[in-house]
């Protein structure tokens, strides 16, 4: 039993597979990944792009092939980076054999979208032989026409039969090494086609609602679609679809995560919303610190609040405290204890050199543990 059964989310037991060096499923970390958005067949914006998503944290990231000069370039693209690389393939067998060969680590690809049997052989060869895994990726918008004739519409049903089928092609081919995803844009068809997928096989599940829209409003609902399936204990590895930098994703993908307790990374903020009470510019200040603080990874949290009403509770629950006092009296708390006070000129400076101290602490600390556990 653990101390708070109000927060333990009981996964789904699904099978583990590798992506590259990375585990999907079983007791692996949910992962996080993102999608480029440069052309594939320009290297140098795609690993300048790359490079960017893995400093945001990203997993894993998928990259489009839609042509020869897109395969052409991935070699140098999975030289030149170092999170295991997708790629997206749509039809062309040929372009999933070079993907493979080029050294991606999975294939996003349906099989029953390639043509013969042969074709479907040559791709799981290529993927086996280059140590490959895949996604078999339903679509809403994109199903197939049996099914379409068949339900009359999407749904739910001919999504995790979509998914299945394409699933039997590579069983067939003695292939297990892969993971499903049945994305729609509509919350809850996605929601009812992952619990259907999740109760009728034991597959890692690749969590999306697709074209989910800008940055905020993409965010909500696939908050709320991801948030429902993972609180449930549905899902292996996620990525939030947004028309924003690819970045973004990966952030909103985290927070996701963070917010049910499911993985930790960087400097979780508990910050206000400021009101007549404030004695510092909340919104202003956490914004700063926001960005200021970005570079930070090692999990920790940090509450700014703006005055005693809410401050000192918050801040004895938090690795660094702000509780904003009277005549520019704020007080800083260290580990949920009142440590010294500080004006509000200079006080992000000071907050940020708090939280990079802490930060180096606390990896110290992981680090000796490490050596204790090793020796
Ligand atoms: S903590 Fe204080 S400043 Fe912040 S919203 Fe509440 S009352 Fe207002």
């Amino acid at each position: 039993m653990s101390v708070r059964p109000y927060r333990d989310i009981i996964r789904r037991k699904s099978r583990q597979i590798s992506v590259g060096n990375v585990l999907v499923g079983g007791d692996a970390p949910i992962t996080v990944q993102t999608m480029t958005n440069t052309l594939t067949s320009d290297p140098v914006a795609t690993i300048k792009q790359i490079h960017a998503i893995e400093e945001a944290g990203a997993d894993m990231v998928r990259v489009s092939c839609p042509d020869e000069a897109s395969t052409k370039a991935l070699k140098e693209i999975v030289r030149e980076t170092t999170i295991p690389i997708i790629a997206d393939i749509h039809f062309h067998y040929r372009r999933g054999i070079e993907a493979a060969e080029a050294g991606a680590s999975c294939l996003r690809i349906n099989p029953g979208n390639i043509g013969s049997a042969d074709r479907v052989r040559e791709v799981v060869r290529a993927a086996v032989d280059n140590n490959c895994s895949m996604r078999i990726g339903v679509n809403a918008g994109s199903l197939e026409k049996e099914l379409l004739d068949k339900y009359g519409e999407p749904c739910p049903e001919a999504m995790v039969e979509s998914g299945l089928n394409h699933a039997r092609i590579l069983e067939d081919n003695d292939f297990t090494n892969f993971k499903i995803s049945v994305k729609a844009s509509d919350v809850f068809l996605s929601v009812a086609a992952y619990q259907g997928l999740a109760e009728a096989c034991d597959y890692p599940l690749h969590l999306g609602i697709t074209e989910a829209g800008g940055l905020t409003s993409g965010t909500v609902k696939s908050s709320i679609g991801l948030g429902m399936l993972l609180w449930s204990g549905i899902g292996d590895t996620l990525r939030v679809s947004l028309s924003a930098d690819p970045v973004e994703e990966v952030k909103v993908g985290y927070e996701i995560l963070k917010g049910l307790g499911l993985r930790r990374r960087g400097v979780t903020i508990i910050s206000c919303p400021s009101c007549a009470r404030q004695a510092f510019p909340v919104i202003r200040t956490v914004e700063k610190l926001e960005e200021r603080l970005e570079h930070i990874s090692t999990p920790m949290t940090l509450s700014i609040i703006g005055c005693v009403v809410n401050g000192p509770g918050e801040a004895r629950e938090t690795d660094i405290g702000l509780t904003g006092g009277g005549k520019g009296n704020h007080m800083v708390y260290l580990s949920g204890v009142t440590d010294h006070k500080i004006d509000t000129d200079g006080m992000v400076d000071h907050i940020v050199e708090l939280v990079e101290k802490k930060a180096e602490e606390l990896e110290a600390a992981e680090k000796s543990e490490l050596l204790e556990a090793s020796s």
